[in-house]
């Protein structure tokens, strides 16, 4: 018998009654013949980081735009009857920049079509999806927004390094290492308090900037830092080292974008808690 058909006894939980799945009243469209955009939000990589809401979305989507950072898994489950656009941006090549993206989602919700934007992670964290639906907003196009798993909860889960812990961290910084011209313009000051996480999103190619700001305000250079390269994919690869040598270490191997920094004492307690690499595969 299953525990759902236990009467509630001793020792024995009250399982609620079943509820059905059903899509959200408040953030459906009744009008289902006017066109709208859903700016989704894909997760880091894994499949089965997407939301119900996100899948749910993609199966009735009539045109879907994405970028680079959606994983090939993700876009397996797009329909075939779905149009796809790549807009897909890359570090200094920008297949459509962002103000022809704007138009394009207009253009085609004003066509009637239901649109999906898909994007990498989180729509609105370094995703660029507040630029996106202003434009949508200015033109009275109507849309929705599904959040994602942004990457630092992906990466920090599969690469086993807890970014808040009673004993560690009390706060977690999402920073863009993207820095404009290899200028420091960031706060750096603020990034050394103790018992906090940074977590740089784009960090890579400023790794040696970022990791040079920090000591030069005080961090400590044997500061545990983590590199998590296509995290929550089968390919992920974590390079661990601290302030002073990660440079080093990330220049001995070959390391593949996307790319994460997390930067922590929390990054210590991967050596006891990486599930990911603990777990052997189905042969
Ligand atoms: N909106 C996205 C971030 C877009 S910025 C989100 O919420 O995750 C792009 C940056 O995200 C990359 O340069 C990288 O730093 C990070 N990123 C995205 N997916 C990643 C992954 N699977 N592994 C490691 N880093 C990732």
């Amino acid at each position: 018998m299953s525990e759902r058909n236990l009467a509630p006894g001793k020792g024995v939980r009250a399982w609620p009654a079943p509820v059905r799945y059903r899509a959200n009243p408040v953030t459906d469209n009744p009008n289902s013949s006017s066109g709208e955009v859903a700016l989704v939000g894909a997760g880091p990589g894994d499949p089965e980081l997407l939301t119900l809401k996100a899948w749910r979305l993609i199966q009735s989507a009539e045109v879907v735009l994405y970028d680079r950072l959606v994983s090939p898994e993700i876009m397996a489950l797009i329909p075939e009857t779905a149009e796809l656009i790549h807009v897909g941006k890359q570090r200094s090549n920008h297949t459509l920049p962002q103000d022809q993206i704007n138009a394009r989602l207009v253009e085609l919700a004003q066509q009637g079509r239901r649109v999906v934007r898909l994007k990498g992670g989180d729509p609105f964290i370094f995703g660029r999806g507040g630029e996106e639906i202003e434009t949508l907003a200015e033109a009275g196009v109507r849309f929705q927004v599904v959040p994602g798993i942004t990457a630092a909860s992906g990466c920090a889960a599969y690469a086993g390094i807890p970014l808040t812990h009673r004993d560690h961290a009390q706060s977690v910084r999402f920073v863009t290492g993207h820095l404009k011209d290899d200028t420091c313009n960031l706060p750096w000051k603020d990034f050394v308090q103790n018992n906090q996480t940074l977590v740089f999103y784009m960090g890579l190619v400023g790794l040696p900037i970022i990791c040079r700001e920090l000591s030069a305000h005080g961090m400590d250079s044997g500061m545990p830092v983590a590199l998590v390269s296509k995290g929550t994919t089968p390919d992920q690869e974590v390079i661990t080292g601290d302030l002073s040598n990660i440079v080093q270490r990330v220049s001995e191997r070959q390391v593949h974008p996307p790319t994460l920094v997390i930067i922590g004492h929390v990054v210590s307690l991967r050596e006891r808690l990486d599930w990911v690499g603990a777990v052997t595969p189905p042969a």
